[in-house]
């Protein structure tokens, strides 16, 4: 899989040379490759914002900027009749405010047919941008994207990015994704991004020593559950024991009293899994738990 990341921090990612995904990397399944938005600026500032159009605090990352960025990373031809924006001006009291119609003018022009990709192509690469306000994203994402070979990440700052961004690479065709990683809201998309790639990478076939302990994890599957609690040795540790049991050697009575905690915990601590299971799937002893 290629994973190229774009921010105006690529430090940021500097740690996805350590520990499994390094090892990864080092086996040539994974190809990591963060990229700063600011070498596709011609300002002698370097600049990726502006102020937000409509007024408002904080600046907006500009579509002018990301798109020479995106169009390379994706091989685009560029779709814009002239790379010039739509200038705006600011008035005394900080409100952006649209001076003039331009040819060119920063909005898509119509996708050409030539940029579309197969739709469906695992080959075909996704576009994902972190965003609070989105989708949550949950780990029947993270098991989808683990099967594609090109994953584009753009990385938010500031107020967020121009919203016709995302717009503009569906119209070309492209598979964007919007995705928030909870409810809350960061300083930038790196850290979400880097949440999001840990969670697909290791899922990708190869990537774990030993894969079946991918297969019996929290939301895993169909009938997603979180799981059951893990205890090593010693059997007692503090005064506290495991649980009789674990120790008893019986895998059947240790599958079912670890799948009855499962469903237990997910009950009291995630309803809402509850909720979503197929009451089919259920065997008759979950029934009763
Ligand atoms: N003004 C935005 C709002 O209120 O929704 C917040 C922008 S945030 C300060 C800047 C960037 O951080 C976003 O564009 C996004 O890339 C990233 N970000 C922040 N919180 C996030 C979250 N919970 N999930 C995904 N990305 C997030």
């Amino acid at each position: 899989m290629k994973i190229d990341i774009v921010s105006v921090f690529p430090e940021y990612f500097d740690v996805m040379n350590l520990s499994l995904m390094g090892k990864a990397q080092d086996k040539g399944l994974l190809t990591i490759t963060a990229h700063n938005l600011r070498d596709w600026t011609h300002d002698v500032h370097h600049s990726v914002d502006d102020t937000p159009v409509g007024g408002g605090a904080g600046m907006v990352m500009k579509p002018v900027v990301w798109a020479e960025c995106l169009d390379e990373l994706l091989g685009l031809e560029p779709g814009e009749v002239a790379a010039t924006e739509v200038e705006t001006e600011t008035d005394e009291t900080g409100d952006a405010a649209e001076a003039g119609t331009v040819p060119g003018n920063g909005v898509p022009a119509e996708p050409s047919s030539t940029d579309v990709p197969d739709a469906g192509d695992a080959h075909a690469p996704v576009l994902i941008f972190p965003n609070p306000s989105a989708p949550l994203f949950t780990q029947a994402d993270a098991t989808e994207l683990a099967a594609t070979d090109h994953l584009l990440f753009g990385c938010g700052r500031y107020e967020g990015y121009d919203a016709r961004i995302p717009e503009y690479y569906r119209s070309r065709g492209i598979d964007v994704r919007e995705y928030s990683i909870g409810d809350y809201v960061l300083n930038g998309g790196e850290v979400a991004a880097s949440v999001m790639i840990e969670a697909i990478t290791r899922l990708m076939p190869g990537f774990m020593g030993n894969s079946d302990s991918i297969v019996e994890e929290s939301y895993t599957g169909a009938n997603a559950l979180l799981e059951h609690r893990q205890y090593t040795k010693p059997a007692e540790w503090r005064g506290i024991k495991v649980p009789d049991i674990l120790l008893s050697g019986d895998h059947g009575k240790v599958d079912r009293y670890r799948r009855d905690e499962a469903l237990e915990r997910t009950n009291e601590i995630r309803p809402d899994l509850i909720a979503k299971l197929d009451c089919k799937a259920l065997d008759k002893a979950d029934r009763k738990t």
